[in-house]
């Protein structure tokens, strides 16, 4: 592939100014200048269609969250140890969508500070310090979180590995029948193992959806056999909420309703305040009151009254647009089209997600139902140079994923499905 000379001499800057192995989307980088609604534009004035980004929400440059933003920076930009209205109606506002036990909240700038926070509270309440996770999964970068990740695992790590153990993630197209026990179990036997250990275990962590895990199409309720299990072993139930949640999967505001749990600490970030670094971890007065007494927390920029006001805005906008629904409604028309290309074209294994999030497994063959992960990288490349923006994920990075900013219309999805089409009637499966 020839890149351009503005593309090559970014790439040089990049690794001069930002060191080696920083990643970038695609073989040829998109240089992106501007952004509206669910469009992008690179330096060349070429618009794309983003049906990948998660972060802008409400849509990429929203003009009340933008709004919002300006007239609170142009007001007042402190920290949490002055007294500010802002945190606190934010609070109050987004506490009122959860169940009454999730009642307070620690504001952080990212979701791998929330991570972090929670698993201390775990310990906090437990005395213990073993967390179980699944084997597919990513929670964040800090020096504790990032042990979370297997598909990456830290060549460094403080010996800090040693409190982690892991379940195998939920694959649905490959084991169509499990109904959440055989998980359950898996989770039981890693407490066991922590159990022999001096660490104890204090808490299974999941993403309630399994979005990085690939997103599998779970029956409802299914993570009710294994906080049983988490709970009468005296751990905690962590629901990482930071992709999932917001009304993304169109059914429920928070999904782990839909999973038929109530979590004991829930994380959020990315969506949350549209782009503006926000992340928080929502937990019950018992647990919040013994991490503040335990750890003199303190974070200088979260909570801050600019993004408490973009955060604010974010929700304004979900629920004045009934955006939720509308997941729904996109969300089920982007699944049709998805189940007739699967009608057409066999390495389409299987068609998943909920609301705004989407995508298909891509296989050699049904049968062996081996993973096309060479092929669907090459199907993403070509999108990208299509003028089609979204990605792929899942323990074989072989999962179409389409998660667009919330106000994506069933024409964009046209749009996509119809370049997609186009792409897979002319993209070789093997090299
Ligand atoms: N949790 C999940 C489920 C995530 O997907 C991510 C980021 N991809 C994080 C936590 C970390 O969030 P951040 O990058 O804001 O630290």
């Amino acid at each position: 592939m020839t890149l351009s000379e503005n593309t090559v001499h970014l790439m040089e800057r990049r690794a001069r100014l930002l060191g080696p192995n920083v990643s970038t989307f695609y073989e040829d980088p998109v240089h992106i200048v501007r952004g509206e609604g669910v469009w992008l534009w690179d330096a060349q004035g070429r618009k794309y269609l983003d049906c990948y980004n998660n972060v802008p929400h409400v849509g990429h440059c929203n003009p009340r969250v933008v709004e919002a933003i300006r007239e609170q920076a142009s007001t007042l930009n402190t920290h949490t140890r002055y007294l500010h209205e802002g945190i606190l109606d934010y609070i109050e506002r987004l506490t009122a969508t959860m169940d009454d036990s999730l009642s307070t909240a620690i504001l952080t700038c990212t979701g791998s500070e929330a991570n972090d926070i929670a698993l201390r509270m775990a310990e906090g309440m437990t005395g213990k310090r073993g967390i179980i996770a699944t084997d597919a999964t990513y929670h964040g970068n800090t020096a504790l979180v990032s042990q979370l990740s297997r598909s990456n695992v830290p060549e460094v790590g403080f010996g800090l590995d040693q409190f982690f153990r892991f379940a195998p993630a939920p694959d649905s197209y490959r084991n169509p029948d499990e109904t959440g026990t055989l998980f359950a179990d898996a989770v039981a036997e890693q407490i066991d193992a922590l159990n022999k250990t001096e660490h104890g275990f204090a808490a299974l962590v999941v993403c309630p959806f399994f979005l990085n895990e690939g997103f599998p199409n779970l029956p409802d309720r299914w993570l009710k056999p294994v906080a049983d299990v988490v709970r009468k072993a005296g751990g905690l139930l962590i629901c990482d909420e930071v992709q999932s949640g917001f009304g993304r999967i169109g059914t429920h505001f928070w999904a782990h309703r839909k999973m038929g749990v109530v979590p004991d600490i829930m994380v959020l970030g990315k969506p949350m305040a549209n782009g503006h670094p926000v992340g928080a971890v929502v937990t019950n007065a018992d647990t919040m009151a013994a991490f503040r007494t335990k750890f003199r927390y303190f974070n200088t920029f979260g909570g801050n009254p600019v993004s408490c006001a973009a955060a604010m805005a974010v929700l304004d906008e979900l629920q004045d647009h009934n955006l939720m629904a509308h997941a729904k409604d996109v969300g089920d028309h982007a699944r049709a089209r998805l189940n007739k290309l699967q009608g057409k074209y066999d390495f389409i294994g299987d068609v998943r997600g909920s609301g705004m999030v989407f995508g298909a497994e891509l296989v050699l063959d049904r049968d062996s139902k081996t993973p096309a992960s060479d092929f669907t990288d090459r199907v993403i490349n070509e999108m990208r140079q299509r003028g089609i923006i979204h990605s792929k994920l899942g323990r074989h990075k072989n999962t179409l994923k389409i998660r667009p900013p919330m106000p994506f219309t069933k024409d964009n999805a046209d749009m996509l499905f119809d370049v997609l089409d186009d792409v897979l009637a002319n993209t070789p499966l093997t090299s």
